[in-house]
C-alpha cells in the first residue's frame, strides 16, 4: 500500500512517556523541526511512577516550572525503618533524613507521573508556541535507516512508515477492574497484534527524518527495530501497587517508611499529593499466581537463556493485595477511604547492549533500562537520557557542532543504567529478603549510600570529547581541578546563592543557567578589587573576548557561548564601570545588559557569599569554569587569556566552524 502522505522533520520521536517529552521540551526551546507520536489516543491521568530525583528538579527550574512541581508536589523529609520486635509485631527501629540533606536545594518529591507530562506538554506547548503537540494515536509500521555508504545521502536518511489508529481501538482495556490500574490487555496499538483492516494507504503516513529517538518504553518496538538486545533477567521478586488514602492508626503514615515484617512480607510507604499515599508490597507465593513463560525467555548477565516464570496478573486484584499490606502492617489498622490505582509487576533487570544504530536512530528511557520501583528513578533516569542526548541532536541538526559529539550519548547514559541496575539489584534483594536474613545494618547501610545516588546528582560523566579531566580510571571517584578543588569535573554544577551586582538581589546560580541550549564559561575572578594581578587578566579577557575577529565572540554574538563573571571582592570596593564591557554588553538599542555580573559576597537581606568556599576556588587565585548547556561542568582552567584560548581550543574540536588558536 502507498502511504498517502509524506513530511519531512528534523527528528521523530515515537514514544510520549517522560522520555519522549523530555526530549520534545529540548527540541522546542532550541526550534527543531519534531514530529512526536504516540500509540495511545490519551496521556495518562492516574498511577505509574511518581518519584521527582533533586536533579530532575533542578532541570524543571532551568525550564521554568520547577514552581507548578513545588506547589503540587509531596516532598519527602524523613525515613522510618520498621521491624518485627521479639514478639513478632512491627516497630520502628531508625528515623534517617530522606535523601542527602544539602546535596541540592530540592527534596526528593513524589506526584503521579500524568501530573509531570502535564508540565512538559505546557511547557513544550509555550515555547513551541503551540506547534508542537503529541499527535496520537499513530503506531510506526517499519524502520529503514540509508546505508551509511550510499553514494548520494540524503538529508534525511531515516524512514518510518507511520499508521494513524482508529481512536476507539487505542485505549488499551483494563483486566476486568473498576478502578484504574495497571494491569492492561494487549490493545490495537500493540505490534504484536495489529489493527485487522485499515489496510488503505489513506491512514498511511511515510515519515522521513534526520534522527529519530525511540522513547516507547519497556517493550520498545524502536529498539527491536534495531535489533538491540535487552540484557538481564526477570527476578521472580512480584510487587503489587497500591495508591490508595488510607484509614490508618500507623503513626509514621505521613514519611516514607521502609516495613520488614516477621512472616508477611515487606512494604514501602510513600505519602503522596491530596492525602494519597502509594503503598509498594511485595506478593509471595500464594499471593499471586506463577506461570513459566517460554516464549519470553530470560538472559541472565552471563548470556544464558531461561524460561521466564511470570506473574498471571489477569487474577489479581486491588483487595488482594490490600489483604497483604493489611497483614504486614499488623497490629495497625489499614483500610480505604479512596481507592486511586493499582497494579502488579514482577521486576525485570535488563540494559539494552546499545543505545543507538548508526548515531541515526537512539533509544532512551524505559527502552534502555528497566528495573523494579523502589528507587524511584525509572522516570527520574528516562528524562535524564533525552536532557542528555536532545540538545547534542540540535547543535549537530543546526550545523553548529560536528556529529562526533554523538557518541558521548550512549557512553555516558549507558554507565549510568548499569549503574541503575547494580543498585536495583542490591535493593530488590535486600527487599525480598526476610527479616534474620540481613541484618537490619546491613539495610540501612545500602539505603544510605544509595541516597546520593537517588538523588540524581551524584552522575560523574567520564572523560570524552565534552568532559575535559584526566581520563579516570572509574567513574566514581570525581575529578578536582586544583583551581577548584570542591567542583568535580563530569559532575553538575552544585548551587549556591550570589548576589547581582547591579541590583544587589540575591540569587541560586541555577536560577540565572536557564536552558537556552548555551555553553557557559563562568569567569570566577576573585578579589579583584584587592588583588591587582586579577584586576589585570580581567581587563585583558575582556579586551581579547571584545575583538571583533575573535572566533569566541562570533559564538557569542550567535548565542552558543555565554559568559559570566563572578568576582569576590567587598561591595564597597566594586564600582559598576570596573568591569569590561564584554559582561555588561549593550543590545542594538544602547540598553545593557545587567545580568552578567554577579558577586560573592554578604547580602544585606539574605545568605550569601560562600560559593567560592563552595567551589573550592581561592579568592586570589580565581578559575574559570565551563558548562555544558545541559549544566555539566566540562572543563576547568586560570582566568586569564590563555584559559580562554584554552577553551577555544578545546571548543575547536567539535565546534564547527572554529579553528584552534595559536598560542
Ligand atoms: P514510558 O513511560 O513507558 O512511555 C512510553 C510511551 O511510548 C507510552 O506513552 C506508550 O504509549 C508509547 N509507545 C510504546 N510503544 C509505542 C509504539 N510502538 N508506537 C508509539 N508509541 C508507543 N515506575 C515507578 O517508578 N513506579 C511505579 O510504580 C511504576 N509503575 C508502572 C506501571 C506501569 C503499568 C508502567 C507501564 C510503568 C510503571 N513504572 C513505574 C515505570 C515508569 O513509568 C517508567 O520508568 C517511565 O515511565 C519510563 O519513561 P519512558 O518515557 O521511557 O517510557
Amino acid at each position: 500500500t502507498t502511504p498517502a502522505k509524506e513530511s519531512k522533520v528534523d527528528v521523530l520521536i515515537v514514544g510520549a512517556g517522560p522520555a519522549g517529552y523530555m526530549a520534545a521540551l529540548w527540541f522546542a526551546r532550541l526550534g527543531i523541526k519534531t514530529k512526536i507520536i504516540d500509540k495511545r489516543s490519551t496521556q495518562i491521568f492516574t498511577g505509574q511512577a511518581d518519584g521527582l530525583q533533586p536533579r530532575v528538579l533542578e532541570v524543571f527550574e532551568t525550564f521554568g516550572f520547577v514552581d507548578r512541581a513545588i506547589k503540587e508536589v509531596a516532598v519527602g523529609y524523613e525515613a522510618c525503618f520498621y521491624e518485627p520486635d521479639e514478639n513478632g509485631l512491627i516497630r520502628r527501629v531508625d528515623k534517617l533524613p530522606e535523601g542527602v540533606p544539602g546535596i541540592s536545594r530540592f527534596n526528593g518529591s513524589v506526584i503521579h507521573q500524568g501530573r509531570i507530562e502535564t508540565w512538559l506538554s505546557d511547557a513544550i506547548t509555550e515555547f513551541s508556541n503551540g506547534t508542537l503537540n503529541v499527535e496520537r494515536p499513530y503506531l510506526p509500521q517499519s524502520l529503514e535507516i540509508e546505508a551509511a555508504d550510499t553514494p548520494t545521502p540524503s538529508e534525511y536518511p531515516v524512514k518510518v512508515v507511520l499508521k494513524k489508529l482508529p481512536d476507539d481501538n487505542a485505549s488499551p482495556e483494563q483486566f476486568g477492574h473498576k478502578v484504574q490500574n495497571g494491569l492492561y490487555r494487549q490493545f490495537g496499538g500493540d505490534q504484536q497484534n495489529p489493527v485487522p483492516g485499515a489496510e488503505s494507504g489513506d491512514d498511511l503516513e511515510t515519515v522521513h527524518a534526520k534522527y529519530v529517538l525511540g522513547c516507547d518504553g519497556a517493550h520498545s518496538w524502536v529498539r527491536k527495530q534495531l535489533g538491540i538486545e535487552h540484557k538481564g533477567e526477570t527476578t521472580d521478586y512480584v510487587w503489587g501497587v497500591l495508591d490508595i488514602v488510607p484509614v490508618t492508626d500507623f503513626p509514621d503514615i505521613r514519611k516514607r517508611c521502609s516495613i520488614h515484617s516477621k512472616d508477611g512480607g515487606s512494604i514501602m510507604v510513600i505519602p503522596r499529593e491530596d492525602g494519597i499515599v502509594r503503598f509498594y508490597i511485595q506478593l509471595r507465593e500464594g499471593d499471586h499466581i506463577a506461570t513459566v513463560d517460554p516464549a519470553e525467555p530470560t538472559t541472565t548477565p552471563t548470556g544464558e537463556k531461561k524460561p521466564a516464570t511470570r506473574v498471571d496478573r489477569t487474577k489479581l486484584t486491588a483487595e488482594h493485595i490490600l489483604a497483604t499490606a493489611q497483614k504486614i502492617m499488623h497490629p495497625y489498622s489499614l483500610e480505604v477511604a479512596e481507592m486511586h490505582w493499582f497494579t502488579a509487576y514482577q521486576i525485570g533487570q535488563r540494559v539494552a547492549t546499545a543505545f543507538q544504530k548508526d548515531q541515526r536512530v537512539f533509544i532512551a528511557g524505559d527502552a534502555c533500562h528497566t528495573h523494579s520501583p523502589k528507587a524511584g528513578q525509572g522516570m527520574n533516569v528516562s528524562m535524564m537520557d533525552t536532557f542528555n542526548l536532545a540538545w547534542k541532536l540540535a547543535y549537530v541538526i543546526k550545523g553548529l557542532a560536528k556529529p562526533s559529539i554523538l557518541p558521548t550519548y550512549e557512553s555516558e547514559r549507558m554507565t549510568v543504567a548499569q549503574d541503575l541496575i547494580a543498585y536495583d539489584q542490591k535493593l530488590s534483594r535486600l527487599f525480598s529478603s526476610k527479616p534474620g536474613e540481613i541484618s537490619t545494618d546491613e539495610f540501612r547501610r545500602v539505603i544510605d549510600q544509595g541516597s546520593a545516588f537517588t538523588t540524581g546528582c551524584t552522575v560523574n560523566y567520564q572523560t570524552s570529547l565534552l568532559i575535559d579531566k584526566p581520563a579516570a580510571e572509574d567513574n566514581v571517584t570525581p575529578y578536582y581541578s586544583p583551581l577548584a578543588t570542591k567542583l568535580a569535573i563530569g559532575m553538575r554544577l552544585p548551587d549556591t546563592k550570589l548576589v547581582m551586582q547591579s541590583d544587589a538581589r540575591p540569587w541560586y546560580l541555577n536560577q540565572r543557567l536557564p536552558s537556552t541550549g548555551q555553553f557557559r564559561v563562568l569567569v570566577f575572578i576573585g578579589d579583584y578589587a584587592q588583588t591587582p594581578a586579577l584586576k589585570a587578566q580581567m581587563e585583558a579577557i575582556g579586551a581579547y573576548l571584545a575583538k571583533p575577529e575573535n572566533s569566541l565572540q562570533r559564538l557569542r554574538t550567535d548565542g552558543v557561548l555565554q559568559t559570566m563573571l563572578i568576582h569576590a571582592s567587598p561591595q564597597a570596593k566594586v564600582e559598576w564601570d570596573d568591569f569590561p564591557l564584554v559582561f555588561r554588553p549593550r543590545d542594538e538599542r544602547g540598553v545593557m545588559d545587567y545580568w552578567l555580573v554577579m558577586a560573592d559576597t554578604p547580602s544585606l537581606h539574605e545568605t550569601t557569599g560562600n560559593a567560592y568556599e563552595t567551589y573550592g576556588i581561592e579568592k586570589g587565585v580565581g578559575a574559570l569554569v565551563v558548562l555544558r548547556p545541559d549544566g555539566y561542568v566540562a572543563k576547568v582552567v586560570e582566568p586569564t587569556v590563555e584559559g580562554v584560548k584554552g577553551v577555544w581550543d578545546w571548543l575547536s574540536q567539535f565546534v564547527v566552524g572554529l579553528t584552534p588558536t595559536e598560542i
